[in-house]
Order: structure tokens, then C-alpha cells, then sequence
């Protein structure tokens, strides 16, 4: 089939190939333009219809109100861990953070040198294999917000609902945006990194509460978020292919129904493959419970040797990038929006081929 192989690279990740597709059917003549978007001044009127229309694609699959502005930035997701702290400690200078792996790990690095970081939870203990128990009294009221990382990517854990604090809730969502609806509204800021579910690497959305903004003051004016809120993400040049990709992964998604329906699929691969899981003898998910997360799934079993020889095996039958992360070993598959449920269903097939004739 065309040579493409099932990718579950958590990220650069697997895009939907229609807009692969159509990407390359546009890449020397945009619209008529007779140039690609890539050759294209970010103060065009072709491109500001581009970078509207993906603002706009976004506003409405996530349903994001007005007081919210949108941002596409660049410095990753991993900017953003300096740049919220630089906007947004500015009252009490305080930041509540849940520690649960190593992005929230990196936001508290960041915090340590910009803030007065408070760690209200962590899962450190067991590998963060869990989202901690959280209750009310555990925050600080005089935070200045609250960071968490809503998917942790690497160990496979999720929030399923939201912490019971009061201040402005900052979320991570790199690794799970539009992957299921969230209520825009709790949240003071939702920020991620294109790669894994938005579009190719180079572009960082933002999603910040307009009122959060502008209280700090003498930042430099690339870290300042009033900058790019004033400039609707075009003070510089922003990463303009970046960002015609997201579009178009935004139409697809648009296409194939929305977030709702997407969601829909999303559950069903997970569940497939987490039934597969529980219920084989050779293979074992690493969390446990309402913890999981849909989108990226690590899994072991329990000898070194034999993940070895699985990852070996599945990518020589183009199943590739299962290998876990260096910090915890053993596989992990993320199946991100753009993998199709087929994917997914082949490759629990080819585990069961496996798990059968190493069990000989
Ligand atoms: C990938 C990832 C990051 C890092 O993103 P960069 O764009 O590489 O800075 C941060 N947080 C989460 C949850 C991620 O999955």
C-alpha cells in the first residue's frame, strides 16, 4: 500500500494522509498564486487568508470564545514552560505545578529560575505511572495559576477531570489537543506544540484568557504575549508552512466530523488496544485505570530481550517507532488523530502473531 508504513512516533507523529495529499497537490501553486505557500510574504492577502482561516478552523472545533485570543508561536511547547511563568507570576509571583513526568519536570525548571513554584503533587514515586489524587486544600489560594501537563506523553497518563483549585489553570496539551472536547472556559491558558497532533514541528499554539496578559512588565517583546495578541501572531515572521499544514490537519478534522467524532475513534482505538493488553500474557500496559491516556500507550513485557525482538519485528513489518522512551524502555504506541483505526487494529493483530509464536 503505496509504501507507507503504520508510524506511532509520539512525535514528529503520523498526519492524516489526505492532507499529505493535499499539500503536495498545492505545493507549487497555491490557489492560483502560482508560488507555494512557503514562498509567500506573511503580509500577503493569500497568507493572512491562510493563517485567519486556521484561526478561525480552531475557534470553532474547540469552541473557544472571544476572550480568548489564539497565538501561533515558534520555541515550542518548551518555550512556553518560560514564557507563562514571564507573563503570567507577576501577583504573588507563586505557581502551583502537579509533577507527573518529565514535561511537568521541565515547567518546574523553568518555574525554580522566573518563580516561586509550589509542587502540589507528584507521581515521581512510582515512575509516574498515575495522575496524583488531588483535593482543594492542596492548593495555594494566592497562586498566581496552576500548571499542569494534561497528557503526559512519555508515560501515558491522563487527567480525566479537572483539578478543584481555584486560580487560572495553565495546561500542557501537546500531546492530546482536539483529541477529545474540553471545556475551553476552565481553563486560563491551553498551549501545545504542533507536532503531534496539530500539524509538522515549528509551530506552537496558544491559547490564552486576554485578561491574564499585558500585567507584566519589561519583557523582551518576542516573550511577550501582548506582542503577538496585538500583532494576531504576525508582529514577526511567523512559521508560515507550519502553519497552512495546521490548516489543513484543522479541515480534516473538520471533515471527519469534529472533535466529538474524533473522540469517538480515539476511545475505540485505545480501548482495542488496552483490551489487547489486559488480556494477553506476553504484553502488559504500564498504568492502570482511568489514568490512561488515549493517545499514547506504553507497554512492556518484562524482559528486556523480548521488547527487543518485538520492536525489531514490528518494524521490519511496518509498525515503527514503538520503542518507549529512553527514561522508561520497554514500547509505546502513540496513536495520535491522524492514525487511522486500522492502524491500530493491525497492529494488535501482529502482536497476537507474536505473542503466539514466542509463547511456543
Ligand atoms: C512533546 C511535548 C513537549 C515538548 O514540546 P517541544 O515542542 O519539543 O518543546 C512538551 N510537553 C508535552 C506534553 C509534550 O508531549
Amino acid at each position: 500500500m503505496k509504501n507507507r508504513v503504520y508510524n506511532f512516533s509520539s512525535g514528529p507523529a503520523v498526519m492524516p494522509e489526505p492532507v499529505l495529499e493535499k499539500a503536495a497537490k498545492e505545493m507549487l501553486n497555491y490557489a492560483g498564486s502560482g508560488m507555494s505557500v512557503m514562498e509567500m510574504s506573511h503580509r500577503s492577502a493569500v497568507y493572512d487568508s491562510i493563517i485567519k482561516e486556521a484561526e478561525k478552523l480552531l475557534r470553532e472545533l474547540m469552541n473557544i470564545p472571544d476572550e480568548y485570543a489564539v497565538l501561533f508561536l515558534q520555541g515550542g511547547a518548551s518555550l512556553q514552560f518560560a514564557m507563562l511563568p514571564m507573563n503570567l507570576a507577576c501577583g504573588s509571583g507563586k505557581v502551583d505545578i502537579v509533577h507527573t513526568g518529565m514535561w511537568s519536570g521541565r515547567a518546574l525548571a523553568e518555574l525554580k529560575k522566573l518563580a516561586k513554584p509550589h509542587v502540589v503533587a507528584s507521581s515521581e514515586d512510582k515512575t509516574f505511572t498515575y495522575i496524583p489524587e488531588l483535593t482543594a486544600d492542596m492548593f495555594d489560594p494566592e497562586a498566581d495559576y496552576v500548571h499542569v501537563c494534561w497528557n503526559n506523553t512519555i508515560y501515558g497518563t491522563k487527567y480525566s477531570e479537572l483539578p478543584p483549585c481555584e486560580t487560572p489553570l495553565v495546561a500542557d496539551m501537546s500531546s492530546c489537543i482536539l483529541s477529545e472536547p474540553v471545556d475551553v472556559k476552565r481553563f486560563g491558558c491551553i498551549f501545545a506544540g504542533a507536532q503531534k497532533n496539530l500539524g509538522p514541528a515549528g509551530l506552537t499554539i496558544v491559547i490564552i484568557r486576554r485578561d491574564l496578559t499585558g500585567k507584566a512588565e519589561g519583557l523582551p517583546t518576542m516573550l511577550d504575549y501582548v506582542t503577538h495578541i496585538k500583532n494576531a501572531s504576525l508582529y514577526n515572521t511567523p512559521p508560515t508552512y507550519a502553519i497552512y499544514m495546521c490548516k489543513l490537519v484543522l479541515e480534516w478534522l473538520k471533515d471527519s466530523g469534529g472533535v466529538e467524532a474524533m473522540a469517538e475513534i480515539n476511545r475505540r482505538k485505545a480501548k482495542a488496544f488496552y483490551d489487547f493488553l489486559d488480556a494477553s500474557n506476553m504484553f502488559r500496559a504500564t498504568v492502570r485505570g482511568r489514568d490512561r491516556s488515549i493517545m499514547n500507550i506504553p507497554f512492556v513485557t518484562g524482559d528486556d530481550a523480548l521488547n527487543a525482538k518485538f520492536i525489531a519485528e514490528a518494524d521490519a513489518a511496518g509498525f515503527v517507532n514503538l520503542k518507549g522512551h529512553r527514561s522508561v524502555g520497554g514500547m509505546r504506541a502513540s496513536i495520535y488523530n491522524a492514525m487511522p483505526e486500522e492502524g491500530v487494529l493491525k497492529l494488535i493483530e501482529f502482536m497476537e502473531a507474536f505473542e503466539k509464536k514466542e509463547a511456543r
